[in-house]
């Protein structure tokens, strides 16, 4: 039953709704109430990948070769032009915080859903320079496992590993350029942190899988560490 204070809030949530009205992240659309960051509409025409209950999808086949990896998976195929670029457009480059976490929530519930994660323990951002997020003022893979916590609960390490080399953009790089930009980059600073756990390692865009593969070529040398991969898009199919 509602409180006299949660219809309060409800009623004060209406009334800012109406005055500053919230827009949809992908299409500008005014969203209503019950919707978060990205319309409903969008959300269920976002291009789903499907591959988290699946071994050997294209996500596993192109991360196996670089890292000792136990499954991986992403939520979206990534195109230009499309309405998921949109998205990683503005949880990178528009400070929309929230739509970082919103999507990483959707990740959790895809995590849950899929049955192949159920024995990680620990999720880890891809980290970004300090440079970078100092001017950034966040890292969006940090904020997508803070939603992944709350859907599909585990701790969240922030501090083990850590990207020690500043790398230019990697996004109109050809392969091998990727490669050379982010090969060394990455180094575990807390080794006793990450030892004996399950970890899930988690992207926003995975491209060519060289910067992931070069954060698993990093944890590699952890003991006992075992390594799965979440991204929220893929380029690949
Ligand atoms: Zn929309």
């Amino acid at each position: 039953m509602a409180t006299a204070a949660s219809s309060f809030r409800d009623a004060w949530q209406s009334v800012l709704q109406a005055v500053f009205p919230s827009l949809c992240a992908c299409c500008g659309e005014v969203l209503v109430q019950g919707e978060r960051q990205v319309c409903l509409k969008c959300l269920g025409n976002l291009e789903y990948t499907l591959y988290s209950p699946h071994d050997d999808n294209p996500a596993e086949r192109m991360l196996a070769t670089r890292m000792p990896l136990v499954n991986a998976t992403s939520l979206l195929h990534f195109q230009q032009e499309s309405t998921v670029q949109r998205l990683v457009h503005a949880m990178k480059f528009r400070s929309n915080c929230e739509l970082c976490e919103a999507m990483g929530r959707q990740m959790g519930l895809d995590l849950l859903r899929s049955g192949r994660f159920d024995d990680v323990d620990l999720l880890v951002p891809v980290p970004l320079h300090w440079t970078r997020r100092l001017v950034r003022g966040y890292n969006q893979s940090e904020l997508l496992c803070r939603g992944i916590a709350q859907t599909f609960g585990r701790r969240v390490n922030t501090t083990a590993l850590v990207r020690h080399r500043y790398t230019r953009k990697q996004s109109r790089r050809k392969a091998t350029e990727r490669e050379r930009n982010v090969s060394g980059a990455f180094s575990v600073r807390r080794p006793a942190e990450l030892q004996g756990h399950h970890i899930l390692l988690v992207d926003d865009v995975m491209t060519t899988g060289a910067t992931l593969g070069s954060c698993g070529q990093a944890l590699a040398t952890v003991p006992c560490l075992r390594i799965s991969v979440a991204a929220l898009s893929v380029a690949a199919r």
